[in-house]
């Protein structure tokens, strides 16, 4: 096992850090904070940097243009201004990448690992590129699966969805773990969200049965290496601790069992 890389986020803003941080770590990287550009010029041991440009005490510009003055430590500049020049003078201040808010967890995470493979840095703790599980195979480089060799067309939501689930096969994936790592850190949203996915990956899968609603926790990823069920069988009801399924899409709890059948 790698050690973890050690990421510094440097944000004022403690409802963007916190979820943010708490991504991270499940992402496998260690990772501290600092609230203030003071506080980012003397921490010492980042391995990279997650840069908000918008600080209360020094501007983010100059933490950036100093941080690179002192380390060739990878900084990926957040901000909230989209404006073409702000990325351009965001790139000359020497940071290796700019992200602007709102942004994706996933795309947060696929340029913090761009950036440290690009600068050659530590390598951040990453899946076995291709993944074999039972019938069932995840190639997280070229983001393909495969049902027994047969490549199956995924949107990249549903291929999130599905690596998500695939990375601890077998242990239950929260609702809100789900929606902030596939989604967004900042999702308020409707869950039904998940559910439409959920459907539609069952039906892509031509297993509905693999992927297993947990009623009111969540989703998990269940064996991958049974024969095909009959026709007619009902969905999910092949692990032991599964809840039956809900009696009808009227059902408000309903956890999208019933969106997937026919
Ligand atoms: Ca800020």
């Amino acid at each position: 096992m790698l050690a973890a890389v050690r990421v510094l986020v440097v944000e004022d803003d403690d409802g963007i850090a916190e979820p943010l941080m708490e991504g991270l770590r499940r992402e496998g990287f260690e990772v501290e904070r600092a609230s203030t550009g003071a506080a980012a010029l003397a921490a010492t041991d980042a391995e990279l940097v997650l840069l908000d440009l918008g600080l209360p005490d020094i501007d983010g510009y100059t933490v950036c243009q100093q941080l690179r003055a002192r380390s060739k430590v990878p900084i990926i500049a957040v901000t909230a201004r989209g404006a073409e020049v702000d990325r351009v003078v965001g790139l000359e201040l020497g940071a290796d990448d700019y992200i602007v808010k709102p942004f994706g967890f996933r795309e947060l995470v696929a340029r913090i690992r761009a950036v440290l493979r690009r600068t050659g840095g530590a390598l951040a703790p990453e899946a076995p590129p291709v993944q074999q599980l039972g019938r069932l195979a995840i190639d997280r480089r070229t983001r393909r699966v495969y049902v027994d060799g047969e490549e199956i067309a995924l949107s990249p939501k549903e291929f999130d969805l599905l690596s998500l689930l695939a990375e601890d096969a077998g242990a239950v994936v929260n609702r809100q773990q789900i929606l902030e790592e596939v989604w967004d850190p900042h999702w308020y949203g409707p869950t039904k969200t998940v559910d439409v996915h959920v459907a539609s990956l069952r039906k892509k899968l031509g297993h509905p049965e693999w992927i297993e609603t947990v009623r009111r926790v969540g989703l998990r990823l269940g064996p991958t290496d049974g024969p095909d069920r009959p026709a007619g069988a009902t969905a999910a009801a092949g692990a032991p601790s599964a809840q039956p399924p809900p009696p009808s899409d009227a059902d408000p709890e309903a956890d999208g069992e019933a969106a997937d059948r026919p």
